[in-house]
């Protein structure tokens, strides 16, 4: 049988102790695979995205004790955690009042009573996707089992950018998709579509501004960036309010 070598640690691993890794590395289950989350997908990963995941770990878990859970006893009600429900695998909180999104995850050990937790923290700021998905697969006795999923894409992040983590049902989706849509300022009710509506003329216009620039050749970079940002309030929501109260909650962490 073929041995190998962890390409983190340089212990040897075989069949049953080896995690392979996408670009053909393997990394050791027993101490490095352990340091990921378990929605984490490796299969996927390279030895680059594995050891920035660690890394990402590492510094998320100090700002989980040291902003989340001082933040968890709060009497404060601008303070106060806000759970994101449903989430399999992970827990999920977001921090109003500092502008970041921890998920954490939590390790239980079976003979010391306590347990350990990892986090990955976030800004907020940077959370541009939250997907629904759906999959079927079948039971032990062949029957269809719907499964629900949401795919978090964030901006600006190396580690664990974009985990895929299972939901209880369709209706924590629902629930989740319309908190952050609120959160950003993304309406989609009829009742704020004039709020919107102007949002996306400034952006249409500054698009428009941009295009015919580009035709007499008199677009410059800070016009084209201008653009972008305008385009991009119009569908993520102006995020300088967020930007601001997460780079200040994170200046300690730098
Ligand atoms: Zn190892």
């Amino acid at each position: 049988m073929a041995k190998h070598n962890c390409a983190i640690c340089g212990a040897e691993v075989g069949l049953l102790t080896e995690q392979k890794l996408a670009d053909g590395n393997f990394i050791c289950r027993k101490v490095c695979s352990k340091k990921t989350f378990k929605v984490f997908d490796k299969v996927h990963a390279t030895l680059g995205d594995v050891t920035a995941h660690i890394e990402q770990i590492e510094k998320g878990t100090k700002i989980w004790e040291g902003i989340f859970v001082p933040l968890m006893k709060t009497k404060n009600k601008e303070e106060k955690l806000r759970q994101i429900y449903g989430l399999k695998g992970v827990l999920g909180y977001v921090s109003p009042s500092t502008g970041l999104f921890a998920l954490i995850e939590n390790r239980y050990k079976i003979f010391i009573f306590g347990k350990t937790t990892l986090a990955c923290v976030y800004r907020v700021a940077d959370l541009y996707g939250y997907e629904y998905e759906s999959e079927t697969t079948k039971d032990s006795e062949g029957k269809d089992i719907q499964k629900h999923y949401c795919t978090f894409l964030f901006r600006n992040t190396s580690g664990m950018y974009a985990p895929r983590i299972e939901l209880g049902s369709m209706a924590d989706y629902t629930a989740l998709e319309k908190y952050f849509n609120e959160l950003f300022g993304i309406q989609k009710t009829l009742r704020n579509s004039l709020n919107n509506a102007k949002r996306q003329m400034d952006a249409i216009k500054s698009f428009a501004g941009a295009v015919k620039a580009a035709k007499d050749g008199s677009l410059d970079e800070a016009q084209a960036a201008a653009t972008a940002e305008a385009m991009d309030a119009s569908v993520y929501g102006d995020r300088t309010e967020w930007i601001r109260k997460a780079d200040e909650a994170l200046a300690a962490y730098k």
